[in-house]
């Protein structure tokens, strides 16, 4: 092939690696970020075969982050970050403080300088965007109080280490003994940088606030979805790069503010579900790109540096972060979740490690031992989260209180009655159904993945769930186990398939009912042992026929 296309073959070793070894890793049951970070070390320059362009690739995984941070800006009113202000912006920095300590500690036993050791805890100080949100998200935490709580102190983070980022250069100069380099010159860097951050919010609060629901209003009456499509993609994309070139802030900071102005929009739902699909591939090639920076070798030569890197970011910083919430009030649970989502570190660290070193201000093992620790830390971020959430979900058990978070309206012990029914869905379909089962008072439990329309279902069900109902805990939530019956309208053949096959693995005395769309999903529903399988279109195209029938005697009639 005559062509030299690295962005191409990045983006498929990146996308063909992370599928094979995601497969892999869902097939031993561990985390997917594993296998995804496991594909990047395969396709990175420090083991053998093809190597994949590393900086394309860093430069993918941004796309990816702007993507997260829009989509999370669009679930976001100012009115919630402003609500987390008190607690997000001393418990940042004052994280940030205790962090940067332990490293200059640490930095200290490995006897290299002050300034090392400052720029080496900074790097250890700030979580990754990607991890914090997928945890989130994978509990649904993302609009709780924890949840705004952890985000609005991620917010924080990330303008703090725009400032590092700024500083930096100045602060190499002050202690090279350049002459621009002075005191006064780092104040004036730092106004300046700040002053920059302050006109983009006023920018995007009185020019963005009325610009951009109205362009993508006008194109909502054009009808045409492709232009939908492309105006949220283009606003997300070019907000986030107009605000790192013009104002200097970071990419995730610009999509953040993009999302959230239009999130006050009732076009936010839409504008969500277009960006997803992408979103989501993107932020697996974050984790590729993150592994390819990985030198396994780190791990043999300093295997105890890179332990005590690890304990800083994993406990020193959970710790730290513990306290503070508690010291402003919160409760336990609260602590432990906004404690553990934060115990990691990701791209900022990689960036700034980058520029210490190229500086001369950090030791090239100092940025080593961040990629490493990076890597351990979000290795074992899955599974710390997981303790901490499930932790607070069997108190929430215990207590046999309802957990806010998932809002079974009644507790999760009630919907266990025996014989209920299970709705999986509460959309259009789902809806009707839980209508019609109130309306003849049968006692059912809905399980629905989006929060707001999981609300709705609050009225008549005897519990709600908020999340997939592919996964078995959900199934269980729901009481799974004791339903008599498990009606599945959800649009998707092919993952009620999968519901109907984990929930009767849970209850082999479930009588399943699911919603098909094509003749392939009714025969491969069957196969699966689902009792019934209702397909929409059949049922139209019957009703239909009935209704022309109906005309017909009508006009004889007449
Ligand atoms: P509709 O097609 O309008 O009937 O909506 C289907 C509903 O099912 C939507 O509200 C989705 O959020 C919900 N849904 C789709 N897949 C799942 C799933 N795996 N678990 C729970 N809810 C789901």
């Amino acid at each position: 092939m005559p062509h030299h296309t690295p962005l191409i073959a990045t983006l498929v070793a990146g996308f063909v690696g992370a599928f094979l070894m995601g497969a892999l890793a869902h097939r031993l049951r561990i985390s997917p970020l594993a296998g995804y970070l496991a594909a990047g070390i395969l396709i990175g320059p420090f083991t053998p075969g093809f190597v994949a362009d590393a900086e394309i690739a860093t430069e993918l995984a941004e796309l990816g982050v702007i993507l997260l941070m829009f989509g999370v800006g669009l679930h976001f009113s100012l009115k919630d970050l402003l609500s987390v202000r008190k607690i997000a912006v001393p418990g940042a920095v004052a994280q940030i403080a205790a962090a940067t300590l332990m490293g200059m500690g640490l930095a200290y036993l490995l006897g290299w300088t002050l300034v090392a050791g400052f720029v080496f805890g900074l790097a250890l100080s700030v979580a990754s965007t990607v991890v914090l949100l997928r945890a989130l998200e994978s509990r649904n935490l993302v609009q709780t109080d924890r949840g705004r709580i952890a985000i609005g102190w991620l917010i924080v983070e990330d303008l703090a280490m725009v400032l590092a980022l700024v500083l930096l250069p100045g602060l190499a100069e002050f202690l090279g003994g350049g002459a621009s380099g002075s005191g006064s010159s780092i104040g004036v860097t730092l106004g300046v940088t700040i002053a920059k951050v302050a006109a983009f919010v006023a920018f995007m609060l009185l020019v963005g606030k009325r610009v951009i629901p109205a362009a993508l209003h006008w194109v909502v009456h054009t009808g045409s979805r492709e232009l939908f499509r492309l105006a949220v993609l283009a606003i997300a994309l070019g907000v986030a790069f107009g605000a790192t070139a013009l104002f200097d802030v970071s990419f995730a900071l610009g999509a953040f503010f993009a999302g959230m102005i239009l999130g006050e929009t009732r076009l936010s739902k839409r504008a969500a579900e277009e960006t997803l699909p992408l979103r989501d591939a993107f932020a697996v090639l974050f984790f590729v790109s993150v592994g390819m920076l990985f030198d396994p070798a780190v791990v043999l030569e300093q295997p105890l540096a890179l332990a005590a890197t690890v304990a800083i970011i994993v406990i020193g910083k959970s710790l730290a972060a513990f306290g503070l919430v508690r010291a402003f009030g919160h409760g336990n649970d609260t602590a432990f979740s906004v404690s553990a989502s934060l115990a990691q570190i990701g791209e900022f660290s990689f960036i700034l490690a980058g520029l210490g070193v190229s500086l001369g201000l950090l030791p090239e093992e100092g940025r080593d031992l961040i990629l490493a620790g990076a890597i351990v830390s979000i290795l074992l971020h899955p599974f710390v989260f997981a303790a901490v959430a499930d932790r607070s979900a069997a108190r929430a058990g215990l207590d046999g209180k309802p957990q806010t978070e998932t809002f079974p309206s009644k507790s999760v012990t009630e919907a266990n009655e025996a014989g209920h029914i299970v709705l999986v869905g509460y959309g259009r379909v789902g809806r009707l159904i839980g209508k019609g089962l109130a309306d003849t008072g049968r006692q059912f439990v809905v399980i629905e993945d989006q929060p707001d329309i999981a609300e709705a279902a609050r009225e008549n069900a005897m519990g709600v769930v908020v999340g997939n109902a592919a996964d078995p805990g959900t199934l269980l939530r729901a009481g799974i186990a004791s339903a008599s019956k498990l009606l599945i309208a959800i649009p998707e053949g092919y993952e009620a398939g999968g519901i109907a096959e984990r929930a009767r693995a849970l209850n082999l005395q479930l009588g399943v009912i699911a919603r098909a769309h094509s003749d392939e999903e009714v025969v491969h529903l069957e196969k699966l042992g689902v009792q019934h399988v209702i397909m929409g279109e059949r049922q139209i195209a019957a009703k239909m026929l009935e209704c022309t029938t109906a005309l017909r005697a009508e006009r004889q009639q007449s």
